[in-house]
Parts: C-alpha cells; structure tokens; sequence
C-alpha cells in the first residue's frame, strides 16, 4: 500500500483547523451563555402606521402597524423593564441598572408624524419610554433630509429614470421598481455631499417638483408635546440623512453637530444621544464614531448587531434590532 504522505499531511492540517474552529464556537458558546449574556435589546423602529399605500416592499419593512407595537409591548410586559436611553446609558456604564429582569428600550429614526399619531398614545397607555433621532432639515421642510423616501415616489411614478451623467433606468415591473430603487439608493449613499446635493436636487427637479407633505413628519409642537410628557427622549440623526462614511469631516461634523445645535435651541434642552443613518458598517466607521464623541454626544446608535451583551462597553456603537411586521429582525 502506497502512503501519500502530503495528502495525509493536507487532511490532518484541514481537520485541525476546523477542530480549532469548532473548539473556539463552543468557548464562545459558554462564554455568551455564563459570562457575556445578553441583558437586553434597543428596539428600532421608523414608522408606525396601517400599511401605507404606495410603498416598495423594501421601504414597506420600515413600517409596522399600531396593532403589532401593542402587541409586542402587552407580551413583554411582564418579563421585560422598559428602560429610556439615559438609563440604558447606566446599564452600559454599569451603574445604576435594574437588573431582575431583561430590558428593551425603544428608539425610532427620522421623526414620521405617525409616530405622533400612532405610537405615543401606545407608549403612554402602558407608561413606556421611547426614544425619537431627529433629521432636522425633514422637521424644518427640506424634503433633501428625506430622499429615499423621495427617490422611492420618483421610482413607483415613473418607467424610465435618466441621471445627469446620462445612465438610464428601467422601472416599469414592481420587480425592476425595487431594483431601481436599490440601485440609486446605493449611487447616492456612496457619493461626496456635494455631489450628492447637486445629483438628488436635480432628480427631484426633474421627477417630483416640490411640495411639502406636512402630514409626512413631525412639527416641533408635537416634539415639545411629547417631551413634556416625561415618556420621550430626543435624539438626533443628522441634518440631510447624510450616510457620515461617505463624506468629508468637516461636512461630517456639520452634519452631527449641527444638528445637535438646532435640536437644542429648538427644544431648550441638552440633546445627548444620537444614531448614524442608515447605521450599517458601510455607513458608520471609527472616524464618524470619534467625530460623534467629539461633538458631545454620550451614545450612540447603530442599526444592526442584535442583542446588547452584559461586557458591551462601546457606548458609540450600540446595536439594536428591527421590530417588524412579523417580528425581530
Ligand atoms: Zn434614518
């Protein structure tokens, strides 16, 4: 019998490695399970709402019925604390933090008016703290802050989008709606700020000539009102929805501060929590972290990463889940 030595040599190498791997999951496994466990969750929500009526199913996910948010609240009532940020802030920092039970704490992004209408009278019928990030310029009627909103009217209204640069898209099937969509959503994510100024102001010249939707977001009445109630904390998310990965520093920091600063003389209060736009790793990196610390923030939010675990201490990179229709995600 011949022994092929390499082919030995090349399986015991490829079986030990995986033998590592599977012994490194199940440290792992023992480590999340004993020592880092999960405490609790940030819940993230954008709008509450029956279904709206002219949505791509992508933008659709954004959106959960009043009926689901009770729902969820009345069965976690029980074995849940409902927590605010600046507590979650202590469990964090491990301070003061009520520890008999998990948490969730809620926080919502952009600032949709149905939230007013929908989700406070919910989170103030069973005394639930929730958290709201601020695009100042969506509350302040500049419909640039909103723009994949805008882009998704543009695409369900038309059958063929032409940009300056002369590309061309198709979208007459819901199916290439979706992925037209996508396709520009990604093209201005991905830009420098002024491009992406100059580039969304033309198409919505060209497409979707302006007019302020006022029953689309919030009016700093109803902010002041649900602040008053001593339920909601305000937060901030930018000025424009700016993805802060794709742009320039100082634009970066006129972004996140700025909109700290009109949230604060708007509001007369001091603004401390924040979540990055669309908050996925593309979007959010350590320069946009540290720029987010240097502009007085104490947290802030990302949109991914699942459970907050007992040994998270980043308070800069705070994960949080989706509440959908049929669920977390
Ligand atoms: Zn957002």
């Amino acid at each position: 019998m011949i022994i092929n030595i390499s082919w030995i040599y090349s399986k015991s190498v490829k079986y030990s490695k995986k033998g590592v791997l599977y012994l490194k999951s199940i440290i792992q496994t023992i480590y999340n399970a004993v020592v880092n466990y999960s405490v609790g969750e940030v819940i993230m929500l954008h709008r509450v709402d029956y279904r709206c009526k002219n949505m791509l199913p992508c933008m659709a996910e954004l959106t959960i019925s009043p009926t689901t948010l009770e729902n969820f609240i009345k069965d976690n009532l029980a074995t849940r604390n409902f927590i605010s940020v600046s507590e979650l802030v202590a469990c964090i920092n491990r301070e003061k933090c009520r520890t008999d039970k998990k948490f969730l704490c809620f926080t919502m992004d952009d600032g949709y008016k149905d939230i007013y209408i929908y989700a406070y009278p919910i989170f103030k019928k069973y005394n639930v703290p929730f958290c709201i990030f601020i695009t100042t310029d969506f509350i302040n009627n500049d419909r640039a802050f909103n723009w994949p909103y805008i882009i998704e009217q543009i695409v369900l209204q038309h059958d063929r989008i032409e940009l300056s640069d002369g590309r061309i898209f198709n979208s007459i099937t819901l199916a290439e709606k979706e992925q037209t969509f996508r396709t520009l959503k990604s093209i201005l994510q991905n830009i420098s700020y002024q491009t992406f100024r100059n580039d969304v102001e033309q198409l919505f010249e060209k497409y979707l000539p302006f007019e302020d939707d006022e029953n689309l977001h919030l009016s700093w009445d109803e902010i002041r009102e649900m602040v008053a109630s001593g339920l909601c904390t305000i937060g901030g998310h930018t000025i424009n929805h700016s993805s802060l990965a794709h742009i320039l520093k100082e634009e970066m920091k006129e972004e996140i501060k700025g909109c700290k600063d009109v949230l604060e003389s708007s509001l007369n209060q001091e603004i401390n929590c924040f979540a990055y736009p669309f908050g996925s790793v593309s979007d959010v990196n350590s320069l946009v972290m540290d720029v987010t610390k240097e502009c007085g923030y104490q947290i802030s939010f990302i949109s991914h990463g699942g459970s907050i675990r007992r040994n998270d201490k980043n308070l800069f990179s705070v994960k949080r889940i989706m509440l959908q229709e049929d669920g977390i995600a």
